[in-house]
């Protein structure tokens, strides 16, 4: 899938689907939502819905290239077949193919977090997938992904992923934690924004002119704006994750901010306040 690239503080900004589709009912991603308050939610967003009980899925990895820097944002679902999305199998090194972008061009992998559909791509056969690059994960999510608890239940959901996309990772040299906000290149920041998993990490691309936030899995559904307390099945700390939406929405209304998410269609938006009300708009490039 070709896709425009979004020109902001000085970076080519280009989303990369590397799976979309039909793959999760909305009564198991948001258990908590009856089907009356979805109906507004169908009538801003009819592209995120495949079906009256079902999501349209998309997973969105980002290239970003500037500053003399070739970065990757995410790492999509991987190779497949992925039997957690219909058994797809990912376009992300394709779609770098492409554009030109051979894997040893990526000179940063940033992991926003460790969940399955985001490190899919991050090694293969033992090794990492892309042989040049430092490959950074926030601090918080490494420890919590090698709990017992977080690992069988994350092992139940895509069996072996953290043993193939995580592990060869740790081997010296590849990876890098952060724990607080930290600029990984020029006007590319991550910052702590978690609740989804512990340690999510969202991207300000900001050059004091021109910005756009990545924010990964803060909202993973457009809905979740308005509703910010809706949390999904994958918000691993409920509460926290609230925090961050709201807090990610009141600064992204009030100043203005382009956003983009993995989940949403991969296209630059606003957070317009719409009466009592905010809203997700897409910001043709
Ligand atoms: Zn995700």
């Amino acid at each position: 899938m070709q896709s425009t690239a979004i020109l902001v503080a000085g970076y080519s900004v280009e989303p990369l689907v590397d799976v979309a589709g039909a793959f999760f009912p909305l009564h198991m991603v948001f258990p908590g939502v009856t089907p009356s308050e979805w109906e507004l939610f169908r009538s801003w967003y009819p592209e995120t819905f495949a079906g009256p009980d079902m999501l349209y899925t998309r997973v969105t990895c980002y290239l970003v290239r500037g500053h003399g820097r070739t970065i990757l944002v995410d790492c999509g679902v991987g190779p497949g077949p992925s039997p957690l999305f219909g058994n797809a199998r990912g376009l992300l090194l394709q779609e770098l193919a492409d554009r030109g972008v051979t894997p040893d061009r990526i000179d940063t992998v940033l992991l926003t977090h460790l969940h399955p559909d985001h490190i899919g791509w991050a090694a293969q056969e033992n090794r990492p997938t892309f042989p040049r690059a430092r490959y950074v994960v926030s601090h918080a999510d490494l420890e919590a992904f090698h709990q017992d608890e977080v690992r069988t239940a994350m092992q139940a959901i895509v069996p072996g992923y953290l043993d193939q996309c995580l592990t060869p990772l740790e081997a010296p040299g590849v990876l890098e934690t952060v724990v607080d906000t930290t600029e990984l290149a020029p006007s590319f920041t991550v910052v702590p924004s978690p609740g989804h998993t512990p340690g999510m990490l969202r991207v300000e691309l900001d050059d004091g002119t021109t910005r756009l936030w990545l924010v990964a899995d803060a909202f993973t559904h457009p809905a979740q704006i308005t509703r910010t307390e809706w949390c999904s099945a994958f918000d691993m700390m409920p509460e926290l994750a609230i925090a961050t939406r709201k807090a990610i929405k009141e600064r992204a209304v009030r100043e203005g901010i382009e956003v983009m998410a993995t989940h949403f269609p991969p296209v630059r938006g606003r957070l317009l306040q719409d009466g009592p009300s905010t809203r997700w708009e897409a910001v043709s490039p």
